[in-house]
């Protein structure tokens, strides 16, 4: 089986958030199944994507695709990245800027022309290098048109003939919607523009778009598979076209690089440790961090960790919120950075008991995984949250996740009040404040019984978040599509 990744970013070569540690998991992983013949992603070629430790080879020659009414050339790098050929697809115009996908005053303006380029070079760019794919795995509303060029424009196309779509809502919150303007500058035909293909009220959704013209689509947990069929509020407008598609819908749940995030190896962490020497390992990673930040020296205080984009939906100001009346008995450390409101909200209790909550507004790798080492218990007390990894990465490190019992959250974290011998975490029904004010008061009381606290970080370091169950279910969706049996082709 032939497999093209599109997405707008994958570890290690660019990263937002978590679709990059997504995109960039799944296509090693896929890459290294017996399933699975040849794997290529595409990714922008965005500025600082070749001063990491790869060094993008120029492909010879370009060509030439349509934006608008323009005509833009694409430049072809590749990255060879173990068994994956990456290729990094090139306009100046379009990535050659800093950020991704905005500054720090808002997104980019002309985002819709530039995976516009990006989608129909990518196209394009697999006749350029000869790959003709089973499948072609598109990611997020940055790659949701694909799908519908290869049904509409490409129809008829041979090169494409055999080719299946699939698509991956990894967060319905961002779908990509413009005006109809935009319509124009992607190149449909008007013929399309009715609400059961592309038009969507009034303008363009490149999210519908994929939704409503992948074979399959698949989202990151069987939890939000259902809640975006069934709650018009997480769902956000889509849950019409979602509930129409409902049999071609699948939930994958995300795993994280075991390797990547591994406390025994990290070298980021000031003690490596696992399962047999965590008692000793996370004490002392606790001691140092506190140092290092400048919080009070107390091994007793229970620390709270928290590594999240500030937004709305990670239910961040909550922590802002509450902490206040625990931080006799817990220390607070946030690494985010994002939404302006939350961050002065944060600042302002940092500043004003900095030996007890501390506040880093940047993103921080190094400072991440030093958190998920040092903390006690892992705050993410999410509004909505498809999959989310930092719960099982904290987990794994055996910071104890405290989640609300939703989405992906709701598919990792096992919480079981009457029976915390077996429970991996801690979670509360509804995202509020109260539920959270009381959950931590509960957990003030089960840290101090060592016993079952050892015993719920043994079930968190333990619980199996690797990649193998969900590569074995995407490449049998695959397989399915494609009509492939056990063979390659
Ligand atoms: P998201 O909705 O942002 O994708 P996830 O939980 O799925 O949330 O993934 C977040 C990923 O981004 C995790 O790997 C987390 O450690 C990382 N991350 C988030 N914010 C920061 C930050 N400020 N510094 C470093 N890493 C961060």
């Amino acid at each position: 089986m032939k497999l093209a990744i599109c997405a707008s970013e994958a570890f290690p070569f660019c990263k937002t958030g978590g679709l990059a540690d997504v995109v960039g998991a799944l296509s090693s992983n896929l890459s290294k199944s017996n399933e699975v013949e040849n794997v290529v992603l595409f990714l922008p070629k965005y500025r600082d994507i070749g001063k990491t430790a790869f060094s993008p080879k120029k492909i010879t020659g370009n060509f030439i695709i349509p934006v608008s009414d323009r005509r833009e050339t694409v430049n072809l790098y590749l990255v060879e990245w173990g068994r994956v050929k990456v290729y990094l697809v090139d306009n100046p115009r379009y990535f050659d800027r800093p950020g991704l996908y905005r500054t720090s005053s808002g997104e980019f303006s002309d985002n819709d022309e530039r995976f516009i380029f990006f989608q129909r070079a990518v196209l394009e760019a697999l006749k350029f290098v000869d790959f003709k794919p089973d499948i072609i795995f598109c990611h997020d509303w940055q790659t949701g048109l694909i799908p519908a060029y290869l049904k509409t424009l490409y129809s008829i196309d041979a090169f494409f003939a055999r080719t299946k779509t699939v698509f991956t809502i990894h967060n319905i919150a961002y779908q990509g919607m413009f005006g109809k303007e935009t319509f124009v500058k992607a190149g449909f035909s008007w013929f399309d523009f009715t609400p059961d293909k592309l038009e969507y009220y009034g303008g363009i959704n490149f999210m519908k778009a994929g939704i409503n013209y992948a074979d399959i689509i698949t989202t990151v947990s069987p939890s939000y598979a259902k809640e975006i069929c069934e709650n018009a509020q997480i769902a956000r407008g889509l849950e019409g076209v979602l509930n129409f598609r409902k049999n071609s819908l699948f939930g994958i749940l995300n795993g994280i690089d075991t390797e990547v995030w591994d406390p025994a190896t990290d070298t980021f962490i000031y003690k490596g440790y696992d399962l047999k020497t965590f008692w000793r390992g996370k004490p002392y990673c606790k001691k140092m961090f506190q140092k290092e930040m400048g919080l009070e020296q107390n091994k007793n205080k229970i620390l709270a960790g928290c590594v999240s984009r500030l937004d709305w939906q990670k239910g961040v100001d909550m922590i802002a919120d509450v902490a206040n009346r625990f931080l006799d008995k817990i220390q607070f450390a946030v690494l985010g950075s994002g939404d302006k409101e939350i961050a002065d909200k944060l600042r302002a209790i940092a500043s004003a008991h900095p030996s007890g909550f501390v506040f880093i507004e940047e993103f921080n790798e190094e400072l991440a995984h030093k958190i998920y080492a040092s903390s006690d218990i892992f705050l993410m007390p999410s509004r909505f949250e498809p999959c989310g990894l930092s719960q099982m990465i904290a987990s794994r490190y055996g910071s104890i996740a405290v989640v609300s019992r939703i989405g992906g959250l709701k598919d990792t974290i096992f919480y079981n009040p009457d029976n915390l011998i077996e429970s991996n975490g801690f979670s509360i029904d509804l995202p509020t404040q109260s539920n959270l004010s009381s959950m931590l008061g509960h957990i003030i009381s089960v840290y101090n019984s060592k016993e079952i606290w050892s015993n719920i970080v043994k079930n968190a370091m333990k619980t199996d978040f690797s990649w193998n169950k969900s590569v074995s279910e995407y490449t049998a969706l695959f397989k399915k599509i494609s009509g492939i049996d056990n063979n390659l082709t």
